[in-house]
């Protein structure tokens, strides 16, 4: 029969979740391996308590406890007795037990917790077309890399015997404990070199020139950072990791259309007289251009949306759209035909604006954008 969680902590079923942290550390600090050094019991009793802890300090688990006790955590994905060890609790439980312990243990007992370590990460800059952005593109970059030279071999650290950790031993107020800082001499990795080919550097790295393929998706967007996990620098050592490569993205501005989150925007100018017969005409879009018909009277500051021909959302979820916004070009100057036609025009009823309800002012009309 398993002991209840609150017995093990010597609260009550009502505790608040100070009172269980507070009775966790008491236990904890109570049945630390470092204080009882070689004693089971004791560290049976603190991995029940940190198991007692791990499940009433996490509301979820704890209403699933309360409500089924030991049984909520029974099978598949369940918290076993006594499957966690020191290392996990260590990790979990760190912020338990403050500065009083110091960093990482852990070495002392179970084992098996060295860190691997990870090499840098790189970062660059990819510039991409708004075509890029749309279609989404394979680029292949260049890349400096450190990485470990041919034919370098490492062996075990004789200062920390692989542990990565220099363990030392303090006195403090709960007594004699043990605080580990990592080792200088193989910068805690374990391992030192052990022979090096002629041209790496103190670690048995050198810097390669790599190309590396990266598939950008549809719909970035400028300033997004993406991962290519594992191509970044490489670190020394046997049991080492890469870090990975950070792809900064860069939009190049197109010539003529504008983005605006999902959608493009595009201004279209036709002259007085395209505006007054209506014309088709061919306009800029992203991977060629569309050709578009303006009726005859079409008004400056008319918003056309041509829906899905703007930018692919992120997540798949279809296309934006591309927005021409059609501008009525003023002539500068008019010769003196031209200026003879406009004023006999200047009285004609026809050309006196009469906007209609349905003509929306500008505002109006981005209002109904954004709505
Ligand atoms: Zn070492």
């Amino acid at each position: 029969m398993k002991k209840d969680f609150y017995e093990i902590l010597g609260i009550s079923k009502g505790a608040s979740a100070e009172e269980i942290k507070k009775a966790y550390r008491k236990k904890a600090i109570q049945y630390h391996p470092d204080k009882n050094p070689g004693d089971k019991t004791a560290e049976e009793n603190f991995k029940l308590a940190a198991e007692a802890y791990e499940v009433l300090s996490d509301p979820d688990k704890k209403a699933r406890y309360d409500q089924y006790g030991h049984a909520a955590f029974d099978g598949a994905g369940g918290f076993g007795g006594g499957h966690m060890n020191m290392d996990d609790i260590f990790s979990q439980f760190g912020d338990i037990f403050g500065s009083a312990f110091g960093g990482g243990f852990g070495s002392g007992f179970g084992g098996g917790g060295q860190r691997r370590v990870k090499g840098s990460n790189l970062r660059i800059k990819v510039k991409l077309t708004l075509e890029d952005i749309v279609n989404g593109v394979e680029k292949k970059v260049k890349v400096k890399r450190k990485v470990q030279a041919k034919g370098v071999t490492y062996k075990t650290c004789s200062t920390c015997n692989g542990s990565g950790q220099i363990m030392r031993v303090t006195n403090t107020i709960l007594g004699r404990m043990q605080t580990a800082s990592t080792c200088t001499t193989c910068g805690g990795s374990g391992q030192i070199l052990d022979s090096k080919p002629s041209g790496a550097d103190a670690h048995g790295m050198i810097m390669e020139d790599d190309t590396v393929s990266i598939k950008i998706p549809a719909g970035v967007v400028d300033g997004m950072q993406l991962k290519v996990s594992n191509k970044g620098n490489e670190a020394p050592g046997n049991n080492s990791l890469p870090g990975d490569l950070i792809v900064a993205i860069e939009e190049i501005e197109h010539e003529f259309l504008k983005r605006e989150g999902e959608n493009l925007h595009y201004d279209l100018y036709i002259s007085f007289p395209e505006a007054a017969l209506g014309i088709s005409k061919e306009i800029e879009a992203v991977g060629g251009k569309v050709r578009i018909k303006l009726e005859d009277g079409i008004q400056s500051g008319k918003i056309l949306r041509l829906k899905g021909k703007g930018i692919p959302s992120l997540n798949g979820y279809g296309n934006g759209d591309l927005l021409v916004h059609v501008n009525v070009w003023t002539p500068k100057s008019l010769n003196k035909e031209q200026k003879a036609f406009f004023e006999n025009m200047l009285h004609d009823e026809n050309f006196k604006p009469s906007p209609q309800k349905t003509d929306k002012s500008f505002f109006e009309k981005v209002k109904d954008m954004f709505s």
